[in-house]
């Protein structure tokens, strides 16, 4: 009996790590005794600084969401800013907060080491999404790795509230999968909206194509036999080739003796294949907004409803309630 939740931010298209990272878990965990699933707007707000931008983006995410296989039968799907009870249950942890543990986020961190201005929200960003996680009592958050660090944090937040003011929280787990933890993007970093080396599910095959066959690779001749655990191309390619294909291209590159563009090639194919049917699911969603604008409005009723009765919870453990 879990209760799961996870957020993607509608700050650009959805690439193959949100995808074989995350969206692959919300669809398999669909099914749990209850799933939300939110477009995470709020912290987006901290990136995308356009209006128009931000809204195309956060409709266009439901619709990805639901071309990829989510369920709004089984899976309560909607916009974090449309359930305004997680924002004030942010500024209770936020009090409860020590600046060192946001200080050593990572997201925060990185940013500053670039000498960027991070501003406010950047850094508070963690107590937000501890505060997303903890308002629908989740035990279980399916992320990428990038994402488990905040997950501790939600964990420590929430453990210190409990021991001031009693059982309020549940405690929630990351969970990760072993073989998409960090799915690397076209320059062997991992793949990132902010990075600009994504694949985007949603490509049209040939532009898909081209951003493939211009991936660099080392310049060792596939002559030489090589170890496909360490090729970006063949990583890649695990995740969008049927088994029997990956197995025979993992013994080719263990043999040695034959060219990536080859490989380029194949992959390309494989991702086509892969995604072709929920791009043309996408189209179908993309003629009906109105339809994911209900879905989204019905997803946001349930999830003020659980949303409500924890802030409720939290209100009354420490006395903001009941004076
Ligand atoms: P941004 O650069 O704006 O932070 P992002 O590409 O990191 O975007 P998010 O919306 O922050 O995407 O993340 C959505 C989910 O996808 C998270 O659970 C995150 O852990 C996961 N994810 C993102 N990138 C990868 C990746 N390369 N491999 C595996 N999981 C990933
Ligand atoms: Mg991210």
């Amino acid at each position: 009996h879990m209760r799961v939740l996870s957020g993607i931010q509608p700050t650009g298209r959805p690439h193959w790590g949100n995808y074989f990272g995350a969206i692959v878990q919300y669809i398999a965990l669909q099914d749990a005794e209850q799933a939300y699933y939110f477009i995470a707007n709020l912290h987006a707000l901290t990136t995308v600084r356009d209006k128009q931008l931000l809204s195309q983006y956060s409709l266009d995410a439901a619709m990805d969401l639901l071309a990829l296989g989510l369920d709004p039968q089984k899976a309560v799907l909607f916009v974090q800013s449309d359930v305004p009870e997680v924002s004030e249950l942010c500024w209770i942890l936020l009090t409860g907060t020590p600046m060192g543990l946001l200080e050593r986020c990572h997201a925060y961190k990185d940013k500053k080491a670039k000498g960027l201005a991070a501003d406010a929200g950047l850094f508070a960003y963690p107590v937000l999404q501890a505060a997303d996680i903890l308002a629908y009592d989740s035990d279980t958050v399916p992320v990428g790795e990038d994402q488990v660090q905040h997950i501790e944090v939600c964990r420590d937040i929430a453990g210190s509230f409990n021991h001031q003011y009693g059982e309020v929280f549940v405690l929630p787990k990351a969970k990760v999968l072993d073989s998409s933890a960090r799915v690397p993007g076209t320059d062997g970093e991992k793949m990132s909206k902010s990075y600009n080396n994504t694949l985007a599910v949603f490509e049209a095959a040939n532009i898909q194509k081209k951003q493939i066959m211009r991936i660099a690779t080392d310049s060792r001749p596939m002559d030489d036999p090589k170890d496909p655990q360490s090729d970006v191309l063949y990583l890649l390619y695990s995740l969008v080739a049927p088994e029997s294909d990956r197995e025979e291209m993992a013994d080719l590159y263990r043999r040695g003796g034959f060219g990536y563009g080859d490989v380029k090639k194949k992959l390309a194919e494989a991702a086509e294949a892969f995604f072709a049917e929920a791009r043309s699911r996408r189209e179908d969603w993309q003629s009906r907004p109105d339809d994911v604008r209900d879905i989204l409005a019905s997803g946001a009723a349930k999830a003020r409803q659980k949303a409500g009765e924890v802030l409720s919870r939290s209100q009354e453990a420490s006395g903001l309630k009941g004076y």
